[in-house]
């Protein structure tokens, strides 16, 4: 498969799975199987999730995956940002959407959507990243909610999720500019106007990454991890969920790998003040003049 034929790939399977996301979150879905069943759903259309289901909720804006055992529940008026990545290849696409059953829920879903949108039709090669971070902040401010300031979109490359160029939802960032030929993820998180429009760290990690690839000896049960560790997730985040079929020690010494710093950790993104947060996200393929949605 060429590079854009993987991509265009995993973008089709993505807009299939996230088309079919709102049927199940509803009050009542465990969390868990939420997450379980939007993986389920990427490998069965004979593709990878490129990283663990993101299933946020309320205040939590990013990155919370369900860990393994989590029994949580959706209850009712929440607002969930169900947020994902296809994987062919190496080749990545990444999108989010949001579901809620509250009518702030909704206003900030439309005004994250509608931000997203002015946001692709802005993109063309040369522009620069921070006329795209101009036009979220100027939409989502149109429908009087507030950018999440420091949360951004980000450049992907094959294998690489966060790479090079951070695309901001704020009129910010220094000069770079968008390149043709480049992909990136755009995503406008936005909360409502007497939220802080900050997001700070919050509760134990349920994300991991390998810092780099594993090399050295295999000499004990933490290197052997390491060394699976880098076979199996190729430096991408993953979740323990991922790491329970190797056997009932995996969880503890995984937890040793991250008290020493040989994983990075992601901790939960939350709200400052504690407010809901809506999420919109595609990928895109930047044209000289334009722009295609991948997802
Ligand atoms: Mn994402
Ligand atoms: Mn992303």
């Amino acid at each position: 498969m060429s590079a854009p034929e993987a991509l265009f790939r995993a973008g089709e399977v993505a807009r299939r799975v996230r088309a079919a996301v709102p049927s199940i979150v509803s009050p009542g879905a465990s969390l868990l199987q939420i997450a379980e069943k939007v993986e389920k759903m990427i490998l069965d259309n004979g593709c990878q999730p490129a990283f663990p289901c993101n299933v946020s909720v309320d205040s939590v804006a990013a990155h919370y995956s369900p860990p393994p055992g989590d029994t949580s529940t959706l209850h009712r008026n929440f607002i969930a940002k169900i947020d994902f990545g296809v994987m062919v290849d190496g080749y990545i696409a990444d999108t989010a959407v949001t579901v809620t059953d509250t009518a702030v829920g909704e206003m900030l879903k439309t005004a994250v959507e509608e931000a997203l949108k002015a946001a692709v039709r802005t993109v063309a090669a040369g522009v620069k990243v921070s006329a795209i971070g101009s036009v979220v902040q100027n939409v989502l401010t149109r429908y009087g909610v507030k950018p999440i300031r420091n949360l951004t979109g980000h450049e992907i490359q094959r294998y690489n999720l966060h790479a090079g160029v951070s695309i901001p939802n704020i009129a910010a960032g220094e000069g770079a500019k968008l390149q043709e030929g480049h992909v990136y993820a755009i995503e406008p998180f936005a909360t409502v106007a007497d939220g802080f429009g900050e997001v700070i760290e919050h509760r134990a990690a349920t994300i991991f990454r390998l810092w780099k690839t594993f090399s050295g000896p295999v000499s004990s049960p933490e290197s052997s991890l390491l060394k699976t560790l880098s076979e199996r997730f190729n430096g991408l985040p993953y979740s323990p969920r991922w790491l329970t079929d190797l056997g009932p020690d995996t969880l503890s010494i995984h937890q040793r790998l991250v008290k020493t710093g040989r994983v990075k950790a992601y901790p939960v993104l939350v709200e400052r003040l504690n407010k809901p947060v809506a999420q919109a996200e595609h990928t895109v393929l930047v044209e000289k003049d334009g722009c295609t949605i991948i997802t």
